[in-house]
């Protein structure tokens, strides 16, 4: 068997800065993280057994500190927290803060607001909760329901597809061929090199095994993106997931995880593919470079 990683995958530079923050935190002050830090079980018990909180409404902080996770939040949630005598702790990655600039400046210069996400996602929450009028889109169906506008401002949330979101930039230009359309390229460059990298795996791989929160969007985005390059594609979120008859000793298997899955998951799903596949062979374990091979 052959295990190769993706040449990009794992927890992006913006999730590991937020856990980082929190715990120093926690050291110093009771804390409270609103929202979902990471979508990482293991990531979240241990948070919690350094005593800090983890609460999905800004009504259920009761410490004097609450942090607002990498996917940040919209000024109105910060500024009702700060009136309630709250010290809030901002640990929105810099790239989702490009993304409520984009969206401010577009608004400023008087288009119409659309965000490419997921509408119940934290991170469009808080891109949209300063709005009057927007519209969310995901989807064909989405963009045909759209009302008519003059003029339309259009960013993504930081982890969607970006083939996708051109291809729903595209559609929105085809339907209103008189208004102006402007979109603003706001996925991150973490998503994008992981996605790029997840098709170059699914490519040369029998089995890919995607790594990842169940209610990770970019995770979610991954397994679909191998998906249509490679027949056997599996989720997991730890190494209990695995299936022993996902796999043959003859495999190439690609292993890829989402930007909330810490380093250490993604050796252990390794080891223990490699496990399951030679369950009982007596076939040592060899790591070469960035693969496992026998
Ligand atoms: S996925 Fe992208 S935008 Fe979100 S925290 Fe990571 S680097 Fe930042």
């Amino acid at each position: 068997m052959k295990i190769i990683r993706a040449e990009h995958l794992g927890m992006c530079f913006g999730v590991k800065d937020a856990i980082a923050l929190a715990r120093e935190t926690a050291k110093h002050r009771p804390l409270t993280v609103l929202g979902d830090l990471v979508h990482n079980e293991s990531v979240l018990a241990d948070l919690r057994a350094q005593g800090i909180r983890l609460v999905q409404q800004a009504a259920d902080v009761r410490t004097r500190t609450m942090m607002v996770t990498a996917h940040g939040a919209s000024d109105r949630t910060i500024g009702q927290a700060r009136d309630r005598g709250l010290n809030v702790l901002e640990a929105t990655c810099p790239l989702v803060q490009v993304a409520h600039r984009s969206l401010t400046r577009l608004v400023r210069e008087g288009f119409h607001p659309v965000i490419i996400g997921k509408r119940d996602h934290v991170e469009v929450r808080g891109l949209t909760g300063d709005l009057d009028a927007f519209d969310v889109v995901l989807g064909e169906e989405d963009v045909a329901t759209l009302c008519g506008r003059r003029r339309f401002g259009i960013i993504a949330q930081t982890t969607q597809p970006i083939d996708r979101v051109r291809q729903l930039v595209r559609l929105v230009r085809e339907r209103f061929p008189q208004s102006e359309v402007r979109f603003i390229d706001t996925v991150c460059q973490p998503t994008k090199q992981r996605q790029h990298a997840a098709v170059e795996l699914a490519q040369k791989c029998d089995v890919v095994v995607v790594i990842g929160g169940a209610h990770s969007n970019n995770t979610q985005e991954l397994v679909k993106t191998c998906a249509r390059f490679c027949g056997r594609v599996y989720h997991v979120q730890t190494a209990a997931g695995l299936r022993e008859e996902w796999f043959d000793p003859a495999d190439t298997v690609g292993v890829t995880a989402g930007t909330s899955t810490p380093d250490e998951v993604i050796t252990e799903v390794e080891r223990a593919i490699f496990d399951l596949a030679h369950r009982g062979a007596g076939i040592p374990l060899e790591t070469i470079g960035g693969s496992i091979q026998n």
